[in-house]
């Protein structure tokens, strides 16, 4: 299985970790290790030989990080997309049992899964630990099968295993973590200390504001909070991601020095969206199960509390809000116009999940608030969703829409026409449909 010590001669430090996963009795070993400069070599080893090795979580990107920036050790090696999925193959075809790939540090802008390094400015780095984990199999055969992860950390100095079981992020520098308000906190001492001080001041508000109309307790969360002024492909933004009990987010690119106005509402709206997926129980699921094809039911939902509680928190006013649906409304109506949302969702613009979910899921809570006199909204809604979803299931929109029917049958029907639904007029379908459940979009 390993030759050991093999090619050790390259690193720098010690290995930093491996990781053994484990399905049906098949067994892999990963050993991913420092080299100079911020570069990595990640090795992959089979208890047996195989003729792929697929990698289990992928992002949308096409082409991905992986093709673009592993570099195979070995050149007649190669990483090929196909199917949304990564795999590791020779290129003559032959069975293999190990295989090693040098990898740059650097953050890659990724949708729909998270990236495999997050850098830190002083040089130490957030690990996704689900991007490492291969498979002979392609992903699609793994779900609903346990798979066994262990790690195993032979460098400890400098590495913060941020706590929880099973797939995780790890985080590999300087930095110790700190407290804020019961949780621990990792932050980039090299951040921006208004992007800090943000944070600090508006996470208790927003724990507190979920916790009250989810009636849920998450007491002990890990924050990792990071910065890189590096703009990708002449961007910069934000990604964030949650998984267990670990929650993370990273700023990217020049702009977030000096914060303006805009900035204000996105910053408030980025944290407050990360912790509604907190509070919708995400974190119970592993990074294998989380599916795309429903992502206006999570992304919109999470994009929908996230805007009623910056609402209500004060952080954004009535004219940033217009403006903000009608930018959805807009990306929502284009996404729609190019095919059927269900589908165009896991397509080529994930996005509008996001975009139409922001509005669909508006549309329920305004609906309901008129329905029931304000006793009801949607708070209840997911509260009530999350008590009856089955095990293990995160993306059950006929279950959601079932009880969206219950209390507001109108505005269910307008929802699963707009999923599913042919429709010849999509600006003037959407903008009515919200409308009769009481949200009004400017024209
Ligand atoms: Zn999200």
């Amino acid at each position: 299985m390993i030759s050991a010590m093999k090619k050790l001669v390259f690193a720098i430090g010690a290995i930093i970790f491996s990781m053994q996963s484990s399905v049906a009795g098949a067994q892999m070993e990963v050993i991913v290790t420092q080299l100079e400069g911020k570069r990595w070599q990640v090795r992959f080893d089979s208890a047996s030989p195989v003729p792929k090795l697929y990698f289990i979580a992928n992002t949308l990107d096409e082409p991905s990080a992986r093709t673009n920036y592993w570099e195979p050790v070995d050149p007649a090696f190669e990483i090929v997309r196909a199917s949304g999925a990564d795999y590791i193959q020779r290129k003559d075809g032959v069975d293999f049992d190990e295989v090693e790939f040098t990898v740059a540090t650097r953050f890659t802008r990724s949708i729909g899964s998270q990236p495999s390094f997050i850098p830190f400015s002083d040089g130490g780095v957030l690990i996704h630990d689900p991007s490492f984990i291969v498979w002979p199999e392609p992903p699609e055969t793994i779900i609903g099968k346990e798979v066994e992860l262990s790690f195993s950390f032979y460098h400890l100095d400098g590495v913060e295993r941020l706590s929880g079981e099973g797939q995780r992020f790890s985080y590999i520098g300087k930095h110790k973590l700190e407290t804020l308000a019961g949780h621990q906190v990792l932050y980039d001492t090299g951040m921006s200390p208004h992007l800090r001080g943000m944070f600090d001041k508006l996470l208790p508000k927003v724990i507190a504001y979920f916790a009250a109309r989810l009636n849920a307790e998450h007491d002990d969360l890990v924050f990792s909070l990071s910065q890189h002024d590096e703009r990708l492909d002449g961007h910069a933004g934000s990604k964030g991601g949650v998984i267990q009990n670990q929650v993370f987010f990273h700023f990217y690119g020049e702009g977030w020095r000096n914060p303006e106005e805009q900035d204000r509402q996105w910053v408030s709206m980025f944290i407050a969206h990360e912790m509604a997926h907190v509070f919708q129980d995400l974190q119970k699921f592993s990074a294998l199960s989380l599916g795309r094809q429903q992502s206006w039911l999570i992304e919109g939902s999470a994009d929908a509390m996230a805007l009623l509680a910056t609402m209500d928190l004060g952080y954004w006013q009535e004219s940033d809000r217009s403006a903000y649906l009608e930018q959805a409304f807009a990306e929502c109506v284009s996404a729609i116009k190019q095919g059927q949302l269900s589908a165009e969702i896991t397509a080529d613009n994930y996005r509008a999940g996001y975009d139409c979910g922001l509005l669909m899921h508006l549309a329920i809570d305004r609906a309901l608030r008129r329905e029931s006199g304000g006793a009801i909204d949607l708070f209840a809604i997911w509260k009530e969703f999350m008590e009856k979803r089955p095990e293990g299931v995160l993306h059950d929109a006929e279950l959601y829409l079932q009880l969206v029917r219950g209390y507001v049958p109108a505005t269910a029907d307008f929802l699963e026409k707009m999923i599913k639904g042919r429709i010849d007029h999509p600006d003037a379908f959407v903008r009515n449909g919200l409308a009769k459940a009481g949200l009004q979009i400017s024209e």
